[in-house]
C-alpha cells in the first residue's frame, strides 16, 4: 500500500538549492506545509523575479538562535547544508555549538525523523541551561513535511520554537532573521498578556522607550539613545533580542523603530500589542530630523521637546557631514537591509550615487527612504538580482562599487575600486551625529585606490580570465571548436528529436 506521508518526503529527498524549487513546493504543500509557505508568500513576497543570488536563507534564523543567551538551536536538514551553515556560523564567531538531528532515507520516510527531533529537544530542555530551544527545518524536512507543529510548546518551562525555513519558501537570509524573531515575538506575547513576566537582565527602563528593529551596529543604539533623550523618551531592546527576557521588554515599548524594514512577521507581533510603528531611521541630516518628527508624531511628545533635540543634534550632523567629504560616483548594492539609509548617508556626505540595490524587498517600512533618494536621482532596486547590480556598475562606470562578494568581484575584475557591503559598510555606525562622518575614510582610501588598480590590469592583462583561470605547467589555450562542436551536435539532437515527434 502506498503511504501519502511517504510521496512528499522521497519528492523531496536529494533535492536541495539546486534540486528544483517547484518540485520542493509541490513536495512541501502535500506534506501539509501550505499554510506556512502561503505566510511566507505573502511576508516576503519574491518579485520581480524569483529570488536574489543569497547564501543559504536559514542562516539568518540560525544567526538569531545562536546570538541568544540560554538557547539551544538545531538545524533538521541535510549534512551538506548543515556543514555549510555551520562552517559559516563559526566563520562570524558563533562560539555556540550547532545543534544538528541527522537523518537518512529510512528516517525521513518512516517519520523516524520527527521522533529523533523530539528526542532532541527533550534532552536539551534543562530549565537549568536554557530558556529555549530553537529547531529549524531545512529544505528537505520541511518538504517532507516533518510536522515541528506536533512539538510540544513548552518542556520543564523551557520553550520550543519550531520553524520551517526552507530556501523555496523564505527568499533571504535577512528574511529569515525574521522568522525566527517573528516566532518568538508571538511566544513571548501570549506569556505576557497570560500573566507577569521577567524584567530584562538591566531593569526596566525609567523612561518610555523605542524598541529597535534590525541588528545595528553596537554603537548605534547607544548614538540614538542620546537622540531621544530630549524626546523624555529612551532606546529600549534591539530585536532580534540576546535573551528570551528582552522579548518582553521589546513588546512594552512606547514605539517601535523599523530600523531594518524586512522584519515583516515582528512588525505584526508589535502591531497586535498596539505598539505604533514608524519607519525609516535616524540617518544624515534630513533622516534625523524627520525621523525624530515621527518618532514625536508616535510618542505624542510636545513640539518644543523635538525643537530642542533638533536644535541640539541637526547642526552637528551637518558639521559632521561637510567635514568629511566623499566625492565621487557610487553604486551600492548588498543584502542586509541598511542599503537604503546607507545610500541616504553617502548622498548627503556628497557622493554622486546612481544606483542603491537591495535582495530585500519593497515594504513602507523604507518608503521614506526611497522616496527620498528617488527624488535626489538614485536608482533603487528592490530584491536586487546579480545581473542587475552588474548592470548598474557597467551603465555608470562609478568610481567605487559598494556590493556583495560577487559585486565586488566583478568590479575587481573590471579595475573599479569596491568595498564589500556587509563586512566594511554596514559594521559601521550609521545613526546620528557618529554615523554622519563615518563612511567617509574607508570609501575615500578605496577610490584613492584606482590608479593601482590600473597598474595591475596593465601588468597582469588578460592573465587569469577565461581559460586561462587556475594554475597550469604549459600556456592555456582556449580551445572555441570543442564547444562548437557540441553545439553542432546537440544541434542536431535536438533537431532529431523533433522530426520524430
Ligand atoms: S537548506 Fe539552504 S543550503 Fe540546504 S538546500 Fe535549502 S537553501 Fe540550499
Amino acid at each position: 500500500m502506498t503511504d501519502q506521508a511517504n510521496i512528499p518526503a522521497s519528492a523531496a529527498e536529494g533535492a536541495g538549492c539546486h534540486g528544483g524549487r517547484d518540485t520542493m513546493r509541490q513536495a512541501a504543500a502535500a506534506a501539509g506545509k501550505s499554510e506556512t509557505l502561503e505566510r511566507y508568500a505573502r511576508d516576503y513576497p519574491a518579485g520581480p523575479h524569483d529570488q536574489p543570488q543569497s547564501m543559504c536563507p536559514a542562516f539568518g534564523s540560525l544567526r538569531v538562535g545562536l546570538r541568544m543567551r540560554r538557547t539551544a538551536t538545531i538545524l533538521s536538514g541535510s549534512a551538506c547544508c548543515v556543514y555549510g551553515l555551520t562552517f559559516t556560523s563559526h566563520f562570524y564567531g558563533a562560539r555556540r555549538t550547532v545543534g544538528y538531528v541527522p537523518f537518512n532515507s529510512e528516517t525521513l520516510v518512516t517519520g523516524k525523523l520527527f521522533e529523533d527531533i523530539r528526542e532532541a529537544v527533550l534532552k536539551l530542555a534543562d530549565p537549568a541551561q536554557h530558556d529555549a530551544v530553537v529547531i529549524i527545518n531545512l529544505c528537505v524536512p520541511t518538504a517532507s513535511g516533518v510536522p515541528l507543529q506536533l512539538l510540544p510548546k513548552e518542556i520543564n518551562g523551557v520553550r520550543i520554537i519550531g520553524i520551517d525555513v526552507p530556501g523555496f519558501g523564505v527568499p533571504t537570509h535577512a528574511e529569515a532573521k525574521d522568522v525566527l524573531a517573528g516566532a518568538m515575538l508571538q511566544y513571548a506575547r501570549a506569556e505576557a498578556e497570560a500573566g507577569p513576566v521577567q524584567a530584562p537582565r538591566a531593569g526596566r527602563s525609567a523612561k518610555p522607550t523605542v524598541t529597535l528593529v534590525g541588528e545595528v551596529f553596537p554603537a548605534d543604539p547607544v548614538g540614538i539613545g542620546m537622540l531621544l533623550e530630549p524626546l523624555g523618551l529612551a532606546a529600549g531592546q534591539v530585536v532580534p533580542t540576546r535573551e528570551w527576557r528582552e522579548l518582553y521588554a521589546a513588546l512594552d515599548c512606547a514605539a517601535v523603530a523599523a530600523i531594518h524594514p524586512f522584519y515583516t512577521a515582528a512588525i505584526r507581533e508589535f502591531e497586535a500589542a498596539g505598539r505604533p510603528v514608524v519607519p525609516s531611521a535616524p540617518v544624515g541630516h534630513d533622516g534625523t530630523a524627520a525621523w525624530l518628527d515621527a518618532i514625536a508624531e508616535a510618542c505624542n511628545v510636545p513640539p518644543d521637546r523635538v525643537a530642542a533635540a533638533k536644535n541640539r543634534f541637526l547642526p552637528a550632523i551637518r558639521g559632521a557631514l561637510a567635514a568629511a567629504p566623499i566625492k565621487g560616483r557610487i553604486t551600492l548594492s548588498g543584502y542586509e537591509g541598511s542599503e537604503l539609509l546607507v545610500g541616504r548617508l553617502l548622498v548627503e556626505s556628497g557622493a554622486d550615487l546612481r544606483y542603491v540595490g537591495t535582495a530585500c524587498p519593497r515594504t513602507r517600512w523604507s518608503d521614506p527612504d526611497r522616496e527620498w533618494l528617488e527624488a535626489r536621482g538614485v536608482r533603487v532596486q528592490y530584491r536586487a538580482s546579480l545581473e542587475q547590480d552588474v548592470a548598474a556598475m557597467d551603465e555608470f562606470s562609478p568610481d567605487l562599487v559598494v556590493g556583495t562578494t560577487p559585486v565586488v568581484q566583478k568590479a575587481k575584475e573590471r579595475a573599479i575600486p569596491s568595498l564589500y557591503f556587509t563586512n566594511l559598510i554596514s559594521s559601521r555606525p550609521l545613526m546620528g551625529p557618529a554615523g554622519a562622518g563615518s563612511l567617509a575614510q574607508v570609501i575615500n582610501v578605496a577610490m584613492s585606490g584606482k590608479a593601482r588598480f590600473d597598474e595591475m590590469q596593465a601588468f597582469f592583462g588578460s592573465v587569469g580570465q577565461g581559460a586561462n583561470a587556475g594554475i597550469w605547467q604549459d600556456v592555456p589555450r582556449d580551445r572555441p571548436e570543442f564547444k562548437a562542436s557540441y553545439r553542432r551536435r546537440l544541434d542536431k539532437q535536438k533537431r532529431a528529436a523533433e522530426e520524430h515527434g
